[in-house]
């Protein structure tokens, strides 16, 4: 196979946590069944921050993207998120809105649950984490991740720059959003 990673840019970024340049590289990389896609990469040499993101080369205007898991084989659908895309998942209390320091990363659904069940677990272990809230939700996090819920992604993609790579995907104009009953 070639190599179909190609570099296209350098440039640097304030790091969101100690506020120094990171030097971001960005390629181009050509996914099948997408076209091209952009990643940024870099991490910072003062306090190691890492920098991602990743956005389709050609925005698609903005959208919304949704996806209902509801069978085996769901899982494996391989999602793009962008920095500037906030992810809802309803069924499960989920709701990520890109801060400063959001990353894109290009995962499956498997493994968008897994990260927000690290990232639960994490915070449930802080010692003021509200216990019977945290038990509630890491629980549901599991059932999902062992496919005993059907639950909804819902992309909300403002640059639309985001994907879900399956043709179960719905994918409605942002504009809509609001105005359906
Ligand atoms: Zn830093």
């Amino acid at each position: 196979m070639n190599s179909i990673l190609r570099k296209i840019l350098e440039y640097n970024v304030k790091c969101p946590v100690c506020g120094r340049d990171i030097r971001v590289e960005e390629y181009l990389y050509n996914m099948p069944l997408v076209g091209d896609v952009i990643i940024s990469v870099g991490k910072c040499g003062y306090c190691g921050y890492k920098w991602s993101d990743v956005r389709l080369a050609e925005p698609r205007g903005p959208r919304v993207i949704e996806y209902r898991v509801e069978k085996p084989g769901d899982e494996n659908a391989v999602i793009i998120r962008a920095s500037t895309a906030s992810i809802k998942i309803p069924e499960l209390g989920v709701e990520i809105t890109p801060g400063p320091a959001a990353k894109g990363y290009i995962t499956t659904v498997e493994g968008l649950i897994m990260d927000i069940l690290e990232k639960t677990q994490f915070l449930c272990s802080e010692p003021d984490a509200p216990i019977e809230e945290c038990r509630r939700k890491i629980d549901l996090l599991d059932k999902a991740r062992n496919g005993l819920v059907k639950y909804t992604i819902i992309i909300v993609d403002p640059e639309g720059v985001s994907a879900i790579l399956s043709d179960k995907a719905v994918i409605k104009p942002l504009e809509e959003k609001g105005k359906r009953v």
